[in-house]
């Protein structure tokens, strides 16, 4: 640097002479968050100038007219990794690779050369024919896997790209799609899986659904986002709607009737909060309008400087409810909206296990496959039994779980049978009822830790040895992988988050982090709140089955009346 032996001429911030004041620095120029709202158009990071560079729903075009011709080796890294989610497809972990060696590999080297495919399924409900097509697809292209979700899509795995065209014409043939089903854009929208038909539902909100599909799904204008944006519309209770970026909840106003209660910035991951009410109150027609406005704010205000700081929920902490309101009625709907009551709310989440009465006098079944593994075998088998017993749908849980809809009564103890048949368990245990798991270090390059087969292992063992317990109202156990919460850690009686701990002889071995007494749905005294993650709570994944019992027995040896 050169040296000037200039004396430097003081500017107007400079402290006056004899003052003894350090000079004042120049003011310096606030530091963005990349908010667009606020003129930062330029990409902040590697992620924003992927998704600048081109529109991240182009790339099918690519797919079907280049990749899928030349193979997985032609594949430009900015779409491999970053816009094929847009479509759904993720590269897979490459089997071998353990979890220690997540965080020092580079992506190419933890990658396989085949795909992740998830499939939307919004509002959770599928016709026969529509469940038949993905049993296929998984069987031809999928090496027989399956896995429900617990954002109700269908993941698909060993996907080749050479695949995809003649994947997406047999799911488009049946009005199916994978169109921003991953990516930083409208995830799909949650909804209850007994819409239309549940005895206690006032109004059937799938029509605002299948409106907000139809019109935003796909559509440019929504496809660049800061991050995902979650969404959950149901009239029950019976989604986990205080973690999504939005949610609408059923709700009878005094005056103006049935219609729903607005929430925002809710979401997991390593900043945990729970959606806030606006207090506003919403009929049906106007939910798609009210839902692009919320999505609207978080594309223009949302933060795009730093990814883990991307999520709605931030905006929303920072704003508070007033002005998030006030900005949602004056930029984006141009009207105000109405103040609206709080919505009752379930003393339980609602999960639909086992058989029920729908409103029309037939029945629903809902019925646990483990850890929410299932096959295309399985599915195609589901198909048949449903079919067999008079129905012709089916829908999926938030829950990892699957209800047969329309069942006559006369032929329900005969499906509940056929299910069981088939491994899909309508009277389950309460370890098999209320266990999830993500999809971990068999798939996901993000993985630290294997979950779906230690669940299924974890529920096994529980069954033995805990057979005869009364657990009440159940105990809720979610197994994730990493921190990322996919699973949703916190939101369990038992919260386990994948990562390495020190194993007997003292070195790093799969394991995970437990967070203790989360849970959601909750009212009549409780409230909806996170496990909490105490300090030393850790176990070894080998452990975790003694671990478990160890913690069922101490719960139950202590538990109060009434607990
Ligand atoms: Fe993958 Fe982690 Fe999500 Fe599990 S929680 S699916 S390991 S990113």
């Amino acid at each position: 640097m050169a040296v000037s032996d200039t004396p430097a001429r003081p500017d107007a911030t400079s402290a006056p002479a004899g003052t003894g004041a350090r000079a004042a620095r120049p003011a310096r120029r606030p530091r963005g968050e990349g908010q667009w709202a606020l003129g930062h158009r330029e990409p902040l990071n590697p992620n924003e100038r992927t998704k600048k560079d081109d529109n991240p729903l182009n790339v099918r075009a690519r797919i079907e007219n280049i990749y899928a011709h030349r193979g997985f080796a032609s594949i430009d890294p900015a779409d491999l990794r970053g816009r094929f989610r847009w479509w759904g497809l993720y590269t897979q972990r490459k089997a071998g690779i353990d979890g220690g060696r997540t965080a020092v590999l580079e992506p190419e080297e933890l990658e396989d050369e085949y795909f992740m495919l998830r499939v939307r399924i919004d509002g959770g409900q599928l016709s026969l024919e529509q469940l038949r097509t993905i049993a296929d697809i998984s069987q031809r292209y999928a090496r027989d896997t399956a896995d429900i979700t617990d954002r109700q899509n269908i993941q698909l795995h060993w996907i080749r790209v050479e695949d995809m065209p003649e994947i997406w014409r047999r799911l488009e043939a049946v009005g199916l799609q994978t169109t921003e089903a991953c990516g930083d854009c409208p995830r799909i929208v949650l909804g209850s899986p007994v819409a239309g038909v549940a005895e206690d539902e006032r109004l059937d909100p799938t029509p605002a659904i299948d409106e907000i599909v139809r019109r935003y799904v796909g559509d440019p204008q929504y496809s660049n986002l800061p991050r995902k944006f979650k969404s959950s519309i149901s009239w029950l209770a019976d989604t986990p709607y205080e973690v999504n970026d939005i949610s609408f909840l059923g709700v009878e106003h005094p005056e103006h009737g049935l219609g729903f209660d607005l929430w925002v910035g809710g979401g997991l991951s390593t900043n945990p909060m729970l959606a806030q009410r606006l207090g506003v109150w919403v009929p049906l027609d106007e939910v798609p309008d009210v839902w692009a406005g919320v999505v609207g704010i978080f594309r223009d205000y949302g933060y795009r400087r730093l990814r883990h700081r991307a999520r709605l929920k931030f905006l929303v902490a920072d704003w508070g409810v007033a002005k998030f309101r006030e900005v949602l009625e004056k930029e984006y709907l141009g009207r105000g909206l109405l103040d609206g009551p709080a919505p009752e709310l379930p003393a339980k989440p609602i999960d639909h296990i086992g058989v029920h009465r729908q409103r029309d006098g037939r029945n629903y079944v809902g019925a646990a496959p483990v850890v929410g593994r299932v096959s295309g075998t399985q599915l195609a088998e589901l198909a048949d039994a449903a079919a067999e017993h008079g129905s012709g749908r089916v829908s999926l849980t938030p829950y990892q779980k699957l209800l047969v809809l329309d069942v006559p009564p006369e032929r329900t103890d005969s499906l509940v049978s056929a299910l069981r048949r088939i491994g899909l368990e309508a009277f389950p245990s309460v370890w098999r009822r209320d266990t999830m798991a993500c999809t971990g270090l068999e798939y996901c390059k993000l993985a630290i830790v294997e979950t779906k087969a230690r669940g299924q292992e974890l529920v096994a063992r529980l069954e033995e040895r805990l057979a005869g317990a009364d657990l009440g109202e159940g105990l809720s156990i979610h197994i994730n992988g990493c921190p990322n919460a996919c699973a949703r850690t916190q939101t369990a009686d038992i919260g386990l988050k994948g990562q390495l701990v020190v194993g007997p002889d003292g070195r790093q071995v799969e394991g995970f982090q437990v967070h203790l007494g989360g849970g959601l749905g909750m009212a009549q005294g409780q409230s909806a709140g996170f496990g909490r993650k105490l300090r030393g709570l850790k176990t070894t994944a080998a452990e975790l089955p003694e671990y478990v019992e160890r913690l069922t027995r101490r719960y139950l040896d202590g538990r109060t009346e009434g607990e």
